[in-house]
């Protein structure tokens, strides 16, 4: 079992600046978006554009991104499903620390277990994790194949590859659902954009 306490006589410690505090310092709300879909479904490059467009009209964001977290945070895990839910785990209570700091979060992860996203989103107060499924299909994934990972996974170079070797858990109730196929990457950011407009955490 990951993520079990293993210390006893732990107690939070609050500061004296609450996050309200920091919200109205931002002029924004912190929230975690959850973004989920198969390799090549869009994710990093989604995330990415509307870290951008956020950071450019004056708003903080930051984009959580799974290779870049394995090479630092998460480099001792590997990729069974014990190991992928442990990178789940530590990430959603980084998303977590980073949302009460009041920064829009963006994560890039694929995370293809139900499980392991509902745990995700235990980890927060209600109201500040909304899940995102980057719906694009393998088909469309494999023929994208921007890192060349679908070529090695199906020569067997890649074991336990999502969606050739190892399975994804399509999302039951996302918030939100973004179809890529028949979008340029702008109107991708756009709907994402969109949604975090309309839950107002634009507004300080
Ligand atoms: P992931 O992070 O889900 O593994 P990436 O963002 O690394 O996927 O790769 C997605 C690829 O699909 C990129 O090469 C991107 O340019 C391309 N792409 C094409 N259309 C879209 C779209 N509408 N939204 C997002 N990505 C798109």
């Amino acid at each position: 079992m990951t993520g079990e306490a293993k210390s006893q006589n732990i107690s939070w410690h609050s500061g004296q600046v609450t996050v309200g505090d920091r919200e109205r310092l931002l002029k924004q709300r912190g929230c975690t978006i959850w973004l989920t879909g198969l390799s090549g479904s869009g994710k990093s490059t989604i995330a990415v554009e509307t870290e951008k467009q956020l950071v450019n009209s004056g708003h903080a964001a930051y984009v959580l991104d799974g290779d870049n977290v394995r090479q630092g945070l998460n480099k001792d895990l590997g990729f069974s499903p014990q190991d992928r839910t442990e990178n789940i785990r530590r990430i959603a209570e980084v998303a977590k620390l980073m949302t009460d700091a009041g920064l829009i979060v963006l994560t890039a992860f694929i995370s293809p277990y139900r499980a392991d996203r509902e745990a995700a989103r235990e980890i927060f107060t209600d109201g500040k994790f909304f899940e995102a499924y980057v719906d694009t299909s393998l088909e469309t994934c494999e023929a994208r194949d921007p890192k060349g990972l679908y070529v090695k996974a199906r020569s067997g170079d890649i074991p336990e590859f999502t969606g050739i070797s190892a399975p994804y858990e399509v999302p039951n109730d996302p918030e939100l659902i973004v179809k890529t196929e028949n979008l340029v990457v702008d109107e991708s950011a756009e709907q994402l954009l969109s949604f975090i407009r309309s839950c107002g955490f634009l507004a300080g």
